[in-house]
């Protein structure tokens, strides 16, 4: 099969993910004939996952403060986020009807805080833009092939479903349906944290074959694992721990977190992946110093914790004195025994940072996003991979890792549009690039 036809530019974007999706919106602007291939039955699963719990699209932080949040941040990086930035990303949201709002943390969303109905109106407009989609079709493999000095790109597919070529159920092959050729090709395929969403990280063995680094997939932004007693999770899992500060090697986050039977989640947690991973692989546990009272000093807790009524038990000492929540007293008996130092100063310390030790982070099941991926060293300035000329890599799947506050998606995004700038410079080496 081939996907359009050359003088426009043959470009296929494999994943219909957010990254894929503006991938393929930036190449039909520029004029390419664009077919986005997703293995899914539709595209954007997790870009919808997201917005369950709030559309975070950006952060409205400065763009050298939001740069400053990723890591590795190499030049292709931090070039790309500052040339399609926050500003960018909520111009187009709001080009799709979606105004944006900044939240108290400086997080920005959608007013409908969702994302299917920016979804909806994005496909409107990709179909409007003459994109085709063309879903059920997973990425096998790529390979060249020159004809008349022409050289092409030769992509091959297959069915999910079945396993094996599908050609009849696009209505687009004609040859069997499982290779297509183009001119360059944006693959935007996500990492591989909620793999039952269609991102499970499969296509390191096929960049493998073409001996292309790829950094391991680890989780980020993942729930820290702890040993709990059973009688805490009985009671508190599902409640949450508001108003904390969480520190792990020296790095303050404050935020609210969430008991699980696993552990913790919520931003004070996520935020401290790559701290709690490092430490874990050096020490086999990690310390997280847990402060349930970020607004109040160890003095002025103490002074509160003086006024001890006589025969008080320890819960009711703690609820009344200084106000602390059933699941935060139980947190301290958690970590301390059931009987912890009644001495105030000492109590107040203990209010103020408790160890609590952490086993590990969750797999990749139900991390938010995924440490690792395509190495940096194996692309060009443009996206492009050195030993793949005519392929580009955008979005999640790259070498990048960032916390929760919209900086997953603004990444996603701006190497999308880096990309697509990208594969169009190079099927049109002659053109300028007009958006
Ligand atoms: C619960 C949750 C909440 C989140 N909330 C936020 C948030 O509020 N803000 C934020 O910034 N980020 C959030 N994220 C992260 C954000 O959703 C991702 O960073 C983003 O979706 C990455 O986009 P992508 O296009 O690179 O990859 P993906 O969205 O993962 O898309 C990749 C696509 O490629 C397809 N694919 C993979 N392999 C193949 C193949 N071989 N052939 C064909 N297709 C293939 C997959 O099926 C998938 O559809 C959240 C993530 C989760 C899990």
């Amino acid at each position: 099969m081939t996907v359009g036809d050359s003088t426009s530019g043959r470009v296929a974007v494999i994943g219909g993910g957010p990254g894929g999706l503006l991938a393929a919106e930036t190449l039909a602007r520029l004029g390419c004939t664009v077919t986005v291939f997703e293995q899914m039955r539709s595209v954007g699963r997790k870009f919808l996952l997201a917005g369950r719990s709030g559309l975070n699209l950006t952060h409205s932080e400065p763009t050298r403060e939001l740069v400053a949040r990723y890591s590795p941040v190499p030049a292709p990086l931090s070039d790309a986020l500052a040339a399609y930035d926050a500003d960018a990303v909520r111009s187009w949201a709001e080009s799709l009807g979606e105004d944006t709002f900044v939240g108290s943390s400086g997080r920005v969303f959608p007013r409908s805080w969702r994302a299917t109905p920016l979804l909806r109106a994005w496909l409107r407009r990709l179909d409007a833009l003459g994109v085709s989609i063309i879903t059920r079709r997973r990425w096998t493999g790529v390979d060249e092939f020159t004809e008349a000095g022409q050289r092409t790109l030769r992509l091959h597919f297959i069915s999910p479903d079945t396993g094996t070529t599908d050609s009849g159920t696009t209505g687009v092959g004609t040859t069997g349906g499982d290779t297509v050729e183009v001119d360059a090709v944006v693959l935007a395929l996500g990492g591989a944290s909620w793999p039952r969403v269609g991102s499970n990280g499969r296509w390191t063995d096929i960049l493998g074959q073409h001996s292309i680094e790829v950094t391991p997939l680890e989780p980020s932004n993942a729930a820290a694992l702890v040993n709990w007693s059973p009688i805490f999770v009985e009671r508190f899992h599902g409640v949450p721990l508001k108003n904390l500060a969480v520190t792990v090697a020296g790095v303050t986050v404050r935020g609210d977190a969430v008991v699980t039977r696993a552990g913790l989640e919520g931003t004070p947690i996520y935020a401290h992946s790559s701290r709690i991973r490092e430490q874990c692989a050096r020490d086999g546990h990690a310390t997280l110093l847990v402060d349930l009272h970020p607004d109040l000093t160890v003095e002025s807790l103490s002074t509160r914790l003086v006024r001890r009524r006589p025969r008080e038990s320890t819960t009711t000492w703690l609820r009344r004195s200084a106000g602390l929540d059933p699941v935060a007293v139980a947190l301290i008996r958690e970590v301390v025994g059931a009987n912890p130092d009644r001495d105030p100063a000492a109590m107040a310390e203990l209010i103020k940072s408790v160890p609590l030790t952490v086993t590990g982070l969750a797999g990749l099941e139900r991390a938010i996003s995924t440490a690792g991926g395509v190495s940096w060293s194996e692309l060009d300035e443009h996206f492009m991979l050195r030993k793949l000329p005519g392929v580009f890599v955008a979005g999640e799947m790259l070498d990048w890792d960032a916390p929760t506050g919209g900086y997953l998606l603004q990444a996603t995004f701006s190497t999308a549009v880096a990309a697509a700038m990208g594969a169009y410079r190079w099927v049109h080496p002659d053109r300028g690039v007009v958006l």
